[in-house]
């Protein structure tokens, strides 16, 4: 029997890990990128355990939790420095089943597309979808050397920008302005072993997390109008928003170099579309379900996505169709409760009043003393979704470590 034949439209980590979970299925994948090369941002991305275990179903769940270079305690701050809430690794691990890694986008692009057969991935090659296919018609996307590719299914992973969702749902509301801008850079980190934070201010924040090369990844937002860029140059910029606050911030703002800060505006999906396909084309990733990234859940929801895709989509072709409305069945609710959580996370980060910002402070302070830690608690729910079945029992690697805790922890729980 001809394989069945999967075309994905975009490289970001969505594409590549449906990609990497189709191909494991038994499909023939091309993947066209539009960017001349799969060079991503010079970023971290959190990927929580929930990721982690759908990563597993490709065999790279244990190479990701490698990464972890989180040691000592971390938690929440205000900008003089003084600590609101305190979480751990080890408290991550027992809640979830493992700890939240954070990754350099690099080495985990590099680990996605090393799981993929050579010239799978295709880059310089804008795709366009031409036509979704349906029960009995394949999908078709064009390319931008004129030609036509046919397929059993297409994977739109084209990011929050997404011409395919136009295409599909031409009627649906863009993604909106989430009011805030973010601010990212790696350095070399200024002392080892580096304790994480994420520090609230006014209407901003700041975070910075350890790599596991010695590096930093800090990350930082505020609520400006969309489209607004610094004068002269965003280190700057970051400087006069951020370079009185606590330690180790304005010494990593002296450090790097103006050059490697990205911005980039935050824009989210306002309104769940329909579903998540049409015929036999997905969405997937931000192309779907745009997210505020203040969970940290926005790649590791199109990671989800990706396995669940794969799981659904079975070897015979003429299946396709009814596979997608599983997927969306799947996904749809899930990835825009994960949003509107992540949103009210955001609305929280982004109080500008005096009066509210009071009352932030002591309602964190007394959330911390009562119950779990509140930067796990925005978790609970999210972090510790498995994939599928047929996954869990068969094509996933062995059992982890921080799986068999997890369990251990659900067997003691169990009534
Ligand atoms: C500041 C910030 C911090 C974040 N932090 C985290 C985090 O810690 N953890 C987390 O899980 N998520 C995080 N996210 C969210 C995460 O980055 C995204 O959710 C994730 O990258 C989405 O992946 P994707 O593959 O769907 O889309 P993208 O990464 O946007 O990839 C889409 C790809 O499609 C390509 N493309 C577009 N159109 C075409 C076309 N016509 N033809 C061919 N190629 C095309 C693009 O070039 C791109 O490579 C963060 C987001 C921001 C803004």
């Amino acid at each position: 029997m001809n394989r069945p034949r999967a075309f994905v439209i975009g490289a970001g980590i969505g594409g590549l890990t449906a990609a990497a979970a189709l191909h494991r299925r038994g499909w023939a994948v091309t993947v066209a990128e539009r960017a001349p090369a799969l060079e991503p941002v010079g970023a971290g991305i959190a990927l929580a355990p929930n990721a982690q275990r759908a990563l597993d179903v490709i065999g790279l769940g244990d190479a990701v939790r490698a990464m972890s270079a989180w040691q000592g305690e971390g938690g929440l701050r205000a900008p003089s420095g003084r600590r609101l809430s305190r979480t751990t690794q080890e408290a991550a691990a027992e809640r979830f089943g493992g700890p939240v890694v954070v990754a350099h986008r690099a080495e985990l692009v590099a680990l996605l597309a090393a799981r993929l057969p050579e010239g799978a991935v295709r880059t310089g090659t804008p795709a366009e979808l031409v036509d979704p296919g349906a029960a009995g018609a394949p999908a078709t996307v064009r390319t931008a050397d004129g030609q036509e590719h046919t397929a059993d299914l297409v994977v739109a992973a084209d990011g929050v920008r997404s011409a395919a969702r136009r295409a599909l749902f031409p009627d649906h509301p863009a993604p909106r302005y989430a009011g805030f801008t973010a601010w990212r850079f790696v350095v070399p980190a200024p002392e080892r072993p580096f304790s994480p934070h994420e520090t609230w201010g006014r209407g901003s924040l700041w975070g910075t997390v350890p790599l596991r090369d010695g590096r930093v990844y800090a990350y930082a937002t505020a609520v400006v109008p969309a489209g607004e860029r610094a004068p002269d140059d965003e280190r700057a910029e970051l400087l006069r928003r951020f370079g009185d606050w606590h330690h180790p911030v304005p010494d990593l703002l002296t450090a790097v170099d103006p050059a490697a800060v990205l911005r980039s505006d935050v824009y989210r999906t306002t309104a769940a579309l329909p579903a998540h396909h049409l015929g036999r084309t997905a969405l997937l990733g931000d192309a779907a379900h745009a997210m505020t990234p203040n969970l940290g859940q926005g790649g590791c929801q199109a990671v989800e996505d990706a396995v669940v895709l794969a799981h659904h989509a079975a070897p015979d072709p003429e299946s396709t169709p009814s596979a997608l409305a599983a997927y969306t069945r799947d996904r749809l609710p899930r990835t825009m409760a994960v949003a509107r959580r992540s949103e009210r996370v955001g609305r929280l980060t982004t109080l500008t009043s005096p009066p509210a910002l009071a009352l932030r402070t002591a309602a964190v302070a007394v959330l911390d003393r009562i119950g779990p830690r509140l930067v796990l608690r925005g978790l609970d729910g999210i972090a510790d979704w498995r994939p599928p079945e047929p996954y869990a029992a068969g094509t996933q690697e062995t059992e982890t470590e921080a799986d068999r805790r997890q369990r251990r922890r659900r067997h003691r729980e169990a009534p």
